[in-house]
């Protein structure tokens, strides 16, 4: 048991939602070894440091010691993967450790990936090698150092106990922290459940827990609260797609289960970021469908929505039909509300002021993303470089293209709208975790050697800062790296 102090823990999902809490604990973890370790968030959370980094510390981390009133639990929830439905999924290798309790009474989520088996396995082994973790740990900061809601990373461990894949591999735990674990495949397995009142408890544990503003006429939502929840889980999720493509991620496994209330990014499988411009962009080696391609994210998001709507029909009216057509007004909104996020993304990462033409802009936008991709070019690299056309040297943006003509056409019709560089630097990242770089920082670490990941989550942690002597981080991925690479679910 780990001094109180160190560590409280509330465990509030636990109680409230007893019927999708299983307790649980974690695997013995033979040698815990400390890989990474977020100082920053562990300050923002009030946690030591030295205490994380010390033995107790470390078997916290992996949870084989549980501090004082906790109660650590697998989450119940199902989901549509692939659009397949399965009616019990569930944290089949993490735990809930339970949720900390900032000095404003906000609560996070403390949780644990790779921590053993639990009843929610299958046919899983419930764990989780070095490399998938400290992946997850690379990106998720990389997206918040973006800007973009994401759950966050907290500390990579190793276990000492190895992890058969193709090889044995040496295994971890992740800690994550999340604003929580809601899920719209938490919201179908209450549904599942028939029990209205569960579903009706978990409803108002996201609105409370999440803010949920009810009777803001938002989706004129005339007070009732339920449709309220899904306005604005619409709204937030509208918003972290947009974000999403603005940056190029590709989510990769973009399932009912990893799509959450709060609209923070969750699940780094399978994701990598986009380089060559280009719509059909898949990585994951199991989407063979295409379904989570880049350019379908948004209808993705819409289509989970949907299943978000279904589950909440009982609470959102006693008469289906009337509850139907509710969520379906609501559910309308996502097409505009993400197209006006996406459309003010553009404009800013083209350097727009507020009052350009609308419909201007747009045409530049279409115009643009029809010249990116039939000229391959690299989506992060062009706005940075044409933040160097608004400044007067068009150079380095038009040796991207081989239609020349075609990118000064379009150039000239975007200086007519008078675009300002410096603020085009400061939302249009220099750094992005590129799979080339990622991967051989990864393998690197799971070879036992830090540095490069360490340098790479410098890089990472401050995007937007161009840094002399580290143009190779800067750059797309060599042409025989990019045209083979794909990324595995579940490791
Ligand atoms: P994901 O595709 O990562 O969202 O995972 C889908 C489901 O598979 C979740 O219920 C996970 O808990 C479960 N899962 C993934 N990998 C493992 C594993 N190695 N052992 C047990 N369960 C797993
Ligand atoms: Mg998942
Ligand atoms: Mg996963």
């Amino acid at each position: 048991v780990l001094p109180a102090q160190a560590l409280r823990l509330d465990d509030r999902f636990a109680s409230s939602l007893p019927e999708m809490a299983v307790p649980w604990q974690a695997e013995e973890a033979p040698e815990p070894r400390l890989l990474a370790l977020n100082e920053p968030l562990a300050a923002e959370l009030g946690l030591d440091p030295a205490v994380l980094r010390a033995p107790e510390g470390l078997r916290l981390l992996v949870g084989t010691a549980v501090p004082e009133g906790a109660r650590p639990v697998a989450q119940a929830y199902s989901g549509h993967q692939f659009g397949g439905y399965s009616p019990r999924l569930g944290d089949g290798r993490a735990l809930l450790l339970g949720e900390l309790v900032g000095a404003d009474g906000t609560l996070r989520d403390l949780h644990l990936k790779g921590s053993g088996r639990t009843p929610f396995a299958r046919g899983g082994d419930g764990l989780a090698a070095v490399g998938p973790m400290l992946r997850e740990y690379v990106i998720s900061e990389a997206m918040h150092a973006l800007g973009i809601p994401t759950t966050r990373a907290l500390a990579v461990v190793a276990t000492g106990r190895s992890v058969r894949r193709e090889t044995l591999l040496p295994g971890a735990v992740l800690a994550r922290v999340a604003s929580s674990h809601l899920r719209v495949g938490s919201f179908q397995y209450a549904r599942a459940t028939d029990d209205v009142d569960l579903l009706r408890r978990l409803a108002d544990v996201a609105i409370e827990r999440h803010g949920v503003v009810v009777g803001d006429g938002g989706a004129a939502d005339a007070g009732n609260r339920y449709l309220a929840l899904f306005d604005a889980v619409v709204g937030v999720q509208a918003s972290l797609v947009a974000r999403w493509m603005l940056v190029g991620f590709v989510h990769g496994v973009m399932n009912t289960d990893n799509m959450t209330i709060s609209g923070e990014t969750i699940d780094y499988g399978p994701c990598a970021f986009m380089e060559a411009y280009d719509p059909d962009t898949v990585y994951s080696s199991i989407d063979e469908g295409g379904r989570y391609r880049y350019g379908n994210q948004p209808l993705a998001a819409e289509w989970n929505l949907a299943r978000l709507a279904e589950a909440l029909l009982p609470l959102i009216a006693d008469d289906a039909e009337q509850a139907i057509a509710l969520a379906v007004e609501t559910l309308k909104t996502f097409r505009p509300r993400y197209d006006a996020a996406f459309a003010e993304g553009m404009r800013a990462k083209l350097g727009l002021p507020a009052d350009a033409d609308d419909d201007a802009v747009a045409g530049l936008v279409d115009d643009l993303l029809g010249l990116l991709r039939a000229g391959h070019v690299d989506w992060t690299s062009f706005f940075r470089r044409l933040a160097d056309a608004a400044r007067g040297d068009a150079e380095p943006v038009r040796l991207l293209f081989l239609d020349l003509a075609g990118i000064d056409g379009w150039l000239e019709r975007w200086r007519a709208l008078v675009p300002d560089g410096a603020a085009m630097d400061r939302v249009n990242p220099v750094y992005i975790p590129r799979n080339h770089l990622v991967e051989e920082a990864l393998d690197a670490a799971t070879a036992g050697d830090l540095t490069l990941l360490e340098e790479l989550l410098e890089v990472l942690g401050s995007p937007f800062d161009e840094r002399p002597d580290h143009e190779r981080y800067a750059e797309p991925a060599p042409q025989d790296f990019g045209a083979t690479f794909r990324t595995f679910c579940g490791t």
